[in-house]
Protein backbone atom coordinates (compact mmCIF):
# COMPACT_ATOMS: atom_id res chain seq x y z
CA UNK A 1 0.00 0.00 0.00
CA UNK A 2 1.34 3.12 -0.79
CA UNK A 3 2.61 2.39 -4.50
CA UNK A 4 1.08 4.71 -7.06
CA UNK A 5 0.67 1.47 -9.35
CA UNK A 6 -2.35 0.23 -6.63
CA UNK A 7 -4.23 3.37 -7.14
CA UNK A 8 -3.68 3.73 -10.67
CA UNK A 9 -6.58 2.13 -13.27
CA UNK A 10 -5.14 -0.53 -14.74
CA UNK A 11 -4.29 -1.15 -18.89
CA UNK A 12 -6.44 -3.73 -20.87
CA UNK A 13 -4.16 -6.32 -22.05
CA UNK A 14 -4.89 -6.42 -25.86
CA UNK A 15 -6.43 -10.44 -26.43
CA UNK A 16 -3.85 -10.91 -28.78
CA UNK A 17 -0.75 -10.51 -26.77
CA UNK A 18 -2.05 -13.10 -24.04
CA UNK A 19 -0.17 -15.94 -25.53
CA UNK A 20 3.02 -13.30 -25.81
CA UNK A 21 5.69 -15.17 -23.67
CA UNK A 22 5.63 -12.12 -21.68
CA UNK A 23 2.01 -12.70 -19.92
CA UNK A 24 2.59 -15.92 -20.12
CA UNK A 25 5.32 -15.54 -17.72
CA UNK A 26 3.87 -13.04 -15.74
CA UNK A 27 0.92 -15.12 -15.41
CA UNK A 28 2.95 -17.69 -14.62
CA UNK A 29 5.09 -15.60 -11.80
CA UNK A 30 1.70 -14.53 -10.18
CA UNK A 31 0.83 -17.92 -9.31
CA UNK A 32 3.79 -18.63 -7.53
CA UNK A 33 3.90 -15.39 -5.93
CA UNK A 34 0.45 -15.83 -4.41
CA UNK A 35 0.98 -19.43 -3.22
CA UNK A 36 4.11 -18.19 -1.78
CA UNK A 37 2.16 -16.19 0.23
CA UNK A 38 -0.36 -18.31 1.14
CA UNK A 39 -2.68 -15.51 -0.59
CA UNK A 40 -6.09 -16.78 -2.72
CA UNK A 41 -5.61 -14.14 -5.03
CA UNK A 42 -3.12 -11.82 -7.02
CA UNK A 43 -4.27 -8.70 -8.83
CA UNK A 44 -1.11 -8.03 -11.22
CA UNK A 45 -0.95 -4.15 -10.10
CA UNK A 46 0.37 -5.83 -6.58
CA UNK A 47 3.38 -6.85 -8.60
CA UNK A 48 3.40 -3.61 -10.38
CA UNK A 49 2.57 -3.99 -13.34
CA UNK A 50 -0.84 -1.66 -14.91
CA UNK A 51 -2.36 -4.78 -16.51
CA UNK A 52 -6.09 -6.04 -16.16
CA UNK A 53 -5.36 -9.23 -15.02
CA UNK A 54 -5.64 -11.48 -11.97
CA UNK A 55 -5.13 -14.66 -10.35
CA UNK A 56 -6.76 -16.35 -7.57
CA UNK A 57 -7.81 -20.00 -6.38
CA UNK A 58 -6.38 -22.78 -3.84
CA UNK A 59 -4.73 -25.61 -5.38
CA UNK A 60 -6.75 -28.61 -4.87
CA UNK A 61 -6.37 -31.15 -2.33
CA UNK A 62 -7.15 -34.71 -2.14
CA UNK A 63 -11.13 -35.51 -1.37
CA UNK A 64 -12.68 -32.14 -2.28
CA UNK A 65 -14.41 -33.18 -4.37
CA UNK A 66 -16.64 -35.31 -1.69
CA UNK A 67 -16.92 -32.16 0.95
CA UNK A 68 -20.74 -31.58 0.91
CA UNK A 69 -19.73 -27.87 0.28
CA UNK A 70 -21.84 -25.27 1.85
CA UNK A 71 -23.21 -22.86 -1.44
CA UNK A 72 -23.79 -20.09 0.64
CA UNK A 73 -19.92 -19.75 1.40
CA UNK A 74 -18.59 -21.63 -1.84
CA UNK A 75 -14.89 -21.59 -0.14
CA UNK A 76 -13.13 -24.08 -3.00
CA UNK A 77 -11.84 -21.07 -5.44
CA UNK A 78 -10.85 -22.92 -8.33
CA UNK A 79 -7.32 -21.74 -9.78
CA UNK A 80 -8.05 -19.16 -12.33
CA UNK A 81 -6.26 -16.32 -14.95
CA UNK A 82 -8.83 -13.84 -15.59
CA UNK A 83 -7.86 -11.41 -18.06
CA UNK A 84 -9.80 -8.26 -18.78
CA UNK A 85 -12.99 -8.70 -16.12
CA UNK A 86 -16.21 -7.25 -17.09
CA UNK A 87 -18.89 -8.33 -13.78
CA UNK A 88 -22.29 -8.02 -13.48
CA UNK A 89 -23.82 -8.83 -10.55
CA UNK A 90 -27.14 -11.15 -10.69
CA UNK A 91 -29.63 -10.63 -7.91
CA UNK A 92 -29.78 -8.02 -4.83
CA UNK A 93 -27.87 -9.97 -2.05
CA UNK A 94 -25.07 -8.67 -0.57
CA UNK A 95 -23.10 -10.60 1.82
CA UNK A 96 -20.50 -8.86 4.46
CA UNK A 97 -18.00 -11.19 5.60
CA UNK A 98 -13.77 -10.74 6.05
CA UNK A 99 -11.16 -10.03 3.90
CA UNK A 100 -7.44 -9.23 4.19
CA UNK A 101 -5.10 -7.89 1.23
CA UNK A 102 -1.66 -9.28 0.05
CA UNK A 103 -0.75 -5.44 -0.18
CA UNK A 104 -2.14 -4.46 3.57
CA UNK A 105 -0.53 -7.34 5.26
CA UNK A 106 -1.73 -8.64 8.40
CA UNK A 107 -4.84 -6.59 8.64
CA UNK A 108 -8.47 -7.90 8.34
CA UNK A 109 -11.63 -6.24 7.71
CA UNK A 110 -15.46 -6.76 7.16
CA UNK A 111 -16.52 -5.40 3.53
CA UNK A 112 -19.60 -5.97 1.53
CA UNK A 113 -19.97 -7.81 -1.70
CA UNK A 114 -22.31 -8.97 -4.46
CA UNK A 115 -23.25 -12.63 -3.45
CA UNK A 116 -23.42 -13.36 -7.12
CA UNK A 117 -21.81 -12.37 -10.31
CA UNK A 118 -21.26 -12.95 -14.15
CA UNK A 119 -17.83 -11.95 -15.28
CA UNK A 120 -17.25 -12.05 -18.66
CA UNK A 121 -13.24 -12.10 -19.46
CA UNK A 122 -10.62 -13.69 -21.10
CA UNK A 123 -8.47 -16.84 -19.74
CA UNK A 124 -5.15 -17.39 -20.19
CA UNK A 125 -5.20 -19.28 -23.70
CA UNK A 126 -6.55 -16.17 -24.81
CA UNK A 127 -10.64 -17.35 -25.26
CA UNK A 128 -13.62 -15.72 -24.19
CA UNK A 129 -15.49 -16.78 -20.88
CA UNK A 130 -18.25 -16.28 -19.24
CA UNK A 131 -18.43 -17.60 -14.98
CA UNK A 132 -20.93 -17.63 -12.71
CA UNK A 133 -19.79 -17.18 -9.01
CA UNK A 134 -21.25 -16.63 -6.00
CA UNK A 135 -20.00 -16.65 -1.99
CA UNK A 136 -16.20 -16.93 -1.43
CA UNK A 137 -15.09 -17.20 -5.47
CA UNK A 138 -17.67 -13.97 -6.33
CA UNK A 139 -15.74 -11.77 -3.21
CA UNK A 140 -12.19 -12.89 -4.49
CA UNK A 141 -13.56 -12.41 -8.01
CA UNK A 142 -14.78 -8.58 -6.79
CA UNK A 143 -11.40 -7.77 -4.76
CA UNK A 144 -8.96 -8.69 -7.42
CA UNK A 145 -11.07 -6.36 -9.95
CA UNK A 146 -11.16 -3.63 -7.76
CA UNK A 147 -7.48 -3.81 -7.82
CA UNK A 148 -7.53 -3.16 -11.33
CA UNK A 149 -9.50 -0.10 -10.85
CA UNK A 150 -7.42 1.62 -8.08
CA UNK A 151 -9.39 -0.03 -5.66
CA UNK A 152 -8.15 -1.49 -2.09
CA UNK A 153 -10.95 -2.79 0.08
CA UNK A 154 -10.97 -0.08 2.68
CA UNK A 155 -12.69 1.88 0.29
CA UNK A 156 -15.72 -0.86 0.49
CA UNK A 157 -16.02 -0.44 4.33
CA UNK A 158 -18.83 1.10 5.47
CA UNK A 159 -16.85 1.91 8.55
CA UNK A 160 -13.72 0.51 9.99
CA UNK A 161 -14.90 -0.54 13.23
CA UNK A 162 -13.96 -3.64 12.29
CA UNK A 163 -10.17 -2.93 11.24
CA UNK A 164 -8.25 -6.15 12.76
CA UNK A 165 -5.12 -7.13 13.53
CA UNK A 166 -4.56 -10.87 12.29
CA UNK A 167 -3.45 -11.67 16.04
CA UNK A 168 -6.62 -10.50 17.21
CA UNK A 169 -8.75 -11.54 14.19
CA UNK A 170 -7.45 -15.16 15.08
CA UNK A 171 -8.72 -14.62 18.84
CA UNK A 172 -11.64 -12.76 18.57
CA UNK A 173 -13.46 -12.99 15.35
CA UNK A 174 -12.09 -16.31 13.29
CA UNK A 175 -15.25 -18.37 13.91
CA UNK A 176 -14.63 -20.86 11.09
CA UNK A 177 -11.44 -22.03 12.90
CA UNK A 178 -9.32 -21.19 9.34
CA UNK A 179 -7.55 -18.18 8.23
CA UNK A 180 -9.02 -15.76 5.86
CA UNK A 181 -6.48 -16.22 3.10
CA UNK A 182 -5.16 -12.75 1.75
CA UNK A 183 -6.14 -10.96 -1.53
ZN1 LIG B 1 -5.97 -7.21 -2.37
Amino acid sequence: MGHPVLRARAKAIDPSDIKSATIQQLIEDMFQTMQEYNGVGLAAPQVHHSLRLFVAGFPPRPGDEDEDEDEEEDTNVPLMAIINPEITVIGEDVVEDWEGCLSIPDIRGRVARAREIDVKAYDHRGRRITLRARGFTARVIQHETDHLDGVLFFDRMKSFETLTYLDEFGRYWNTRDRDVREE
